[in-house]
């Protein structure tokens, strides 16, 4: 059986005045992801997120939190989702144990031991009692994260986590998610720009481009060489791009490569063999997650190999 669905969204739609900061997004995030939510700055993914916390309400469109549709605030949904939206607002001259026990009051949370386990896992124990004007970015980045794991939510959302990190504090923040995620089995969906930062802990992406959704799934399977560029080593580039035609896109430069799923190399070759152009190797040219976010969000298109 395939993983639950923690959150679906369908058709989402968003309008400001004459502006569509969403168009018809949907996708679906499963039971123990780490699910990249990807754009350029603008793209609509911190409109996503506030709708799915109810923070703004939908020009149209659906949301399911653990399988249910979330109407209004939905409240019995959002106790099992934490979120940091933007960047954490904390009291500056309390603690940070202090924020967090304003915070565990304010949302219910009773046990007492939660705010120390929280700061525990976010590694903030030793700072847990200086104030949180004193915090560096990373820290308070931390805190955040410590806010939205106190009520020991399944699913997290994590808009920019990692914005004004420096590399160092990037690394932190990675290891952080992957281990919430591996060990105590915490959803994520986590919004970046920056996809390099958090491209090795998604397994599953969603990426927008001016409210729209370019592409969705996992990212095995959208880098797979099934959905690349294949470098033909030919004995005539002239003769084997004539015999291809427009079957085949080309991609520019003085080599012979072509975009393609892997299903159809065997139609590509068969068709340079019939033309009497010798086919030395076709190389197959993975592409990082982060070419292929600029790819598509550059604007050219791909060949999903679907
Ligand atoms: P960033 O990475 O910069 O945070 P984003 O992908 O989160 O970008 P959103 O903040 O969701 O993008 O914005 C999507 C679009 O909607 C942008 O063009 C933005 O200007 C517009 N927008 C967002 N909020 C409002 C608002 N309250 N009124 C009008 N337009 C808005």
């Amino acid at each position: 059986m395939p993983p639950a669905e923690v959150l679906r969204i369908e058709e989402l739609t968003k309008v400001y005045g004459r502006k569509r900061a969403l168009d018809g997004v949907s996708f679906t995030v499963r039971e123990g992801d780490v699910f990249g939510f990807l754009g350029p700055n603008g793209a609509g993914k911190t409109t996503t997120i506030r709708i799915v916390l109810g923070l703004i309400r939908a020009t149209s469109g659906r949301v399911f939190l653990f399988g249910k549709r979330r109407r209004g605030a939905a409240l019995a949904a959002l106790a099992r989702l934490g979120a940091v939206v933007e960047i954490p607002r904390f009291y500056p001259y309390l603690s940070g144990r202090g924020n967090l026990e304003v915070l565990a009051m304010l949302s219910g949370v009773r046990s007492r031991e939660a705010v120390d386990r929280v700061l525990a896992v976010v590694r903030l124990e030793e700072a847990a009692d200086d104030p949180v004007r004193t915090y560096s970015q990373g820290m308070r980045q931390r805190l955040g994260i410590a806010q939205a794991l106190l009520a020991d939510p399944e699913l997290v959302l994590l808009d920019e986590p990692t914005n004004g990190l420096d590399p160092h504090g990037v690394q932190e923040m990675r290891e952080m998610i992957a281990e919430l995620n591996r060990e105590r089995g915490i959803t994520f969906v986590i919004s970046s720009h920056q996809l390099l930062e958090i491209e090795q802990i998604c397994n599953r992406v969603a990426i927008l481009r001016k409210g729209r959704l370019l592409v969705t799934g996992d990212v095995d399977r959208i880098l797979s060489t099934e959905t690349v560029i294949h470098r033909l080593v030919v004995d005539d580039v002239e003769r084997a791009a004539a015999a291809l035609g427009d079957r085949f896109p080309r991609e520019e430069g003085p080599a012979l490569r072509i975009r393609t799923s892997r299903d159809r190399v065997p139609e590509a070759v068969e068709a340079l063999v019939r033309a009497g152009v010798r086919v030395r190797e076709v190389v197959p040219e993975r592409l990082t997650l982060e070419e292929y976010f600029l790819r598509v969000t550059e604007g050219s298109e791909v060949d999903l190999g679907r």
